[in-house]
């Protein structure tokens, strides 16, 4: 890939090379401005790169999220084949062990949010998902509409496809000091551009903390593992009654309240440390498997939390997880009163945070809409 240079101009300089980033990229593209993103590592290490890869679109927030999302799933589909980007699987199962889980599936059934999705009984859910644990299942949402990629392939893919086809300029490592058009301020020197977008992901010391700080963003920390192939393919992705307290569409329905009493008892420690269950299997075998959620949570990894996920596990796939093969941390922009900050610090300048944990399954709508505010 290339380097910006200095003495270059360019319509539109964009800090960050996660998801939000390279949306914007590819949305700016598409209205053939000259672009460059500028990213302070030497390939995106990020949320991005260190999620489930999850484009996320039943149970979400109708408010903000859910049609972004479906807009994104659209582009990803688009993009997906021409930037060598693999869709690993598709479709979504939630395995409702209570009959409270059950009732808030019902409830979210009739909405019209639940369109093209699913309840299945034990049975037939054993028929299509043989995997899962059915003898306490009290049914199954499945939902066709995910798609999972593999993020740590998938990010760099789409950077390598917006600089070869799409001629967006990737200047790797130099850290952006001030972002102020006609210039920003980087580690390696200026650079020219008339706007510029600023995805810094959760770093909120660097640029505009002020404005970051009064919109009260702060940062939520999350514990991930890659399981090695359990030797059997899930036919999409798995969750739990957990996730059904968690994500808007479910966790706002009146059916939610008994639900989430009912886990306080059983489940009280998964919810204090915001734990649900989310199995992602890879083009390997292996399985993504996470998460919890912390807010001002220290750089240490406790064990506990994995000992929760793996019984979750256990619970609801029946069968002993496989050997660990990676652990790590992720961490992503979180703000109480918003899903998204879209912000303007000047006329030439947007600041855009995901501010709620679903940059993969909206970045792509959320791009779209910043370029088509700053440029008409
Ligand atoms: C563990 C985990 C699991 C998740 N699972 C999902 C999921 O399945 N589905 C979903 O939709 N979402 C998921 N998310 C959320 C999603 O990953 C994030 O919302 C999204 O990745 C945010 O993208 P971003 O581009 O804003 O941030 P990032 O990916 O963090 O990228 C920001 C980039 O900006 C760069 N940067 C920052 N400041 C500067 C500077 N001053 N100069 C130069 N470069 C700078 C950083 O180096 C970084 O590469 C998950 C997040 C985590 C952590």
């Amino acid at each position: 890939m290339t380097s910006a240079r200095a003495s270059r101009e360019y319509d539109l300089a964009i800090v960050g090379a996660g998801i939000v980033g390279l949306s914007c990229a590819l949305a700016a593209a598409r209205r053939r401005l000259k672009v460059v993103v500028i990213e302070r590592d030497a390939r995106a290490c990020g949320a991005s790169v260190r999620n489930f890869g999850l484009i996320t679109i039943t149970g979400q927030d109708r408010e903000g999220v859910w049609p972004r999302a479906r807009r994104s799933r659209a582009v990803w589909q688009e993009v997906a084949a021409q930037a060598g980007v693999r869709i690993v699987n598709q479709g979504l199962w939630v395995a409702a062990r209570r009959a409270e889980s059950a009732a808030v599936l019902e409830a979210f059934l009739r909405s019209d949010m639940a369109e093209g999705c699913r309840l299945l009984t034990p049975s037939e859910a054993q028929q299509r998902c043989p995997n899962l644990q059915t003898s306490d299942l009290h049914a199954v949402l499945f939902s066709p509409h995910e798609l999972r990629v593999e993020s740590r392939d998938a990010i760099p893919a789409l950077a390598r496809w917006l600089a070869r086809e799409h001629g967006v300029t990737f200047c790797w490592e130099p850290a952006v000091h001030a972002a102020d058009p006609p210039t920003l301020e980087t580690s390696r020197g200026p650079v020219s551009a008339a706007a510029a977008v600023v995805c810094p992901g959760d770093d909120l010391a660097t640029l505009f903390p002020e404005r970051l700080a009064a919109a009260g963003v702060g940062r939520c920390t999350l514990q991930m593992l890659r399981l090695e192939s359990p030797g059997f393919a899930l036919p999409g992705t798995v969750m739990s009654d957990l996730s059904l307290v968690r994500y808007g569409g479910f966790a706002s329905l009146p059916e939610a309240v008994a639900l989430r009493r009912r886990l306080e008892t059983e489940q009280g420690e998964h919810l204090a440390h915001g734990i649900h269950l989310i199995i992602a299997q890879g083009s390997d075998g292996s399985l993504v498997v996470g998460d919890s959620h912390h807010h001002d949570a220290g750089p240490f990894a406790d064990e506990r939390i994995y000992g929760f996920l793996l019984d979750e596990y256990r619970t609801v796939i029946g069968s002993p997880p496989p050997p660990v093969r990676e652990r790590w941390m992720g961490t992503y922009a979180v703000a109480k009163d918003r899903v998204v900050l879209i912000d303007a610090p000047s006329p030439r300048v947007r600041l855009v945070l995901v501010t709620s944990g679903i940059g993969a399954s909206t970045g792509f709508a959320i791009g779209e809409e910043v370029i088509g505010d700053l440029f008409g």
